[in-house]
């Protein structure tokens, strides 16, 4: 057995989930990673949205340094400096009075959803719906999957949690047709991201809010891909009219390091009492403290500002592209987060463009066979953005010839 690891290693000696790309990524700096052999690629994926300060960033570097040298975990028997003073600044930055800590965005969901539902059998033991939209994701445990609006994760796999009840997105009139005294809650994504950057209307998130509160129920925002900061708001709900009772968020809120959080008010938060829910890292101290360094970067009214701006460069960049190669027939944005909808020659072809990008050295994302995703660093620069273009220009003539 060599010691030295490859990409061939992968499939000798992981559970086959997943399919990586060829090459092994050894270092970033900004908006660029090295691999193996030492080419470089432009991040266009951000590690599906989740390393949005890019690379190597100085003030988390630091941050995760500066506390391995203090403490690196204590468990939920003790509270700690980083995770308090996250809270805090979460709180003080949106709607929510309470936060509960975990390591991801599935676990975060998995949190809202228990305590949707504890909350409701509070009120009313059949106060137990769910209602959550086609085409949505929220994680990949087995109550997030089974709420997600993609059945290819939930089937196969024996019963599902029951109470879960799936209609269109951005259809209001569906909602009214399945909302009552039994829905304890209903959670959606304010800009789908998995299932191809689309916004909802912002009609529609308003009669979600007030159907959610003539019933009730709590309106959950999952907020974990459009979240700290990638839609030009520091969370998207701000965007907009409504104010959620619950708000996931996880991928950018650490910059890379693992974490996600639900965000939530005292009167909802207070149905969990000591022992109702938990996690053995969560509220790790490495995590809260890269955290509380990448949220006091992105809570910046500049930094939000230059998102704006930035979004709107890419998304002119891209638009010419799709008119000068004829291969997109929709971009759908928000932020520095884009869905091409590719047609013509590309059409069905998002997995080849993604794996020939790589190739020419641009790191893109997929969400579904039809939509190339794009997902910058927050702080990406003028120049890495242009070349990450050039670079995908080149991949669609390849393509296309
Ligand atoms: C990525 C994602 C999740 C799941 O997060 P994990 O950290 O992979 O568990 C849930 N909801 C949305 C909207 C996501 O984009």
């Amino acid at each position: 057995m060599s010691l030295a690891v490859q990409r061939a290693d992968f499939d000798r000696y992981m559970v086959p989930v997943f399919n990586p790309l060829e090459m092994i990524l050894v270092r970033g700096e900004g908006s660029r990673l090295w691999d193996q052999q030492g080419r470089d690629y432009i991040d266009f994926g951000a590690g599906v949205a989740v390393t949005s300060l890019g690379h190597n960033h100085p003030a988390l570097v630091k941050a995760l340094h500066d506390q391995a040298a203090k403490v690196w975990h204590v468990s939920n028997y003790f509270t700690n400096e980083p995770a308090l003073s996250l809270a805090k600044k979460l709180c003080a930055a949106t709607f929510a009075e309470q936060v509960f800590y975990c390591n991801s965005g599935a676990e975060a969901n998995e949190a809202a959803l228990k305590l949707a539902r504890k909350r409701g059998v509070d009120i009313n033991p059949e106060k137990v719906e769910i209602v959550a939209f086609n085409g949505s994701f929220h994680g990949r445990t087995f109550f997030t999957v089974s709420v997600g609006g993609q059945p290819k994760y939930s089937s196969g796999m024996g019963p599902n949690p029951a109470g879960i009840i799936h209609v269109d997105f951005n259809d209001i009139e569906a909602v009214k047709r399945v909302i009552g005294p039994k829905t304890c809650a209903v959670i959606v994504e304010p800009v789908i991201g998995e299932g191809g950057i689309v916004p909802a209307t912002p009609e529609f998130l308003q009669a979600l809010r007030d159907l959610t509160t003539a019933n009730d129920a709590v309106l959950i925002f999952d907020e974990i891909q459009s979240g700290n900061g990638r839609t030009g708001a520091l969370y998207d709900y701000m965007n907009t009219s409504v104010v959620p009772d619950i708000l996931t968020t996880a991928k950018g809120l650490g910059g890379g390091f693992p974490i996600g959080v639900m965000l939530t008010t005292a009167a909802v938060g207070n149905h969990f009492k000591p022992g109702s829910h938990g996690s053995t890292f969560g509220g790790n101290p490495l995590a809260c403290a890269v955290s509380e360094a990448a949220f006091d970067i992105i809570n910046d009214p500049a930094v939000l500002a230059g998102v704006r701006t930035k979004a709107a460069r890419a998304a002119a960049a891209l638009r010419a592209m799709g008119e000068r190669l004829g291969c997109f027939s929709e971009i759908r944005s928000s932020g520095l987060w884009f869905g091409c909808e590719l047609s013509g020659a590309l059409a069905a072809r998002a997995g080849d463009l993604v794996g020939k990008g790589a190739a020419n050295g641009v790191l893109m994302l997929q969400a579904g066979p039809n939509v190339l995703r794009i997902a910058t660093s927050l702080i990406i620069s003028d120049a890495e953005l242009d070349e990450g273009l050039r670079r995908l220009e080149k991949t669609c003539i390849e393509l296309l010839s």
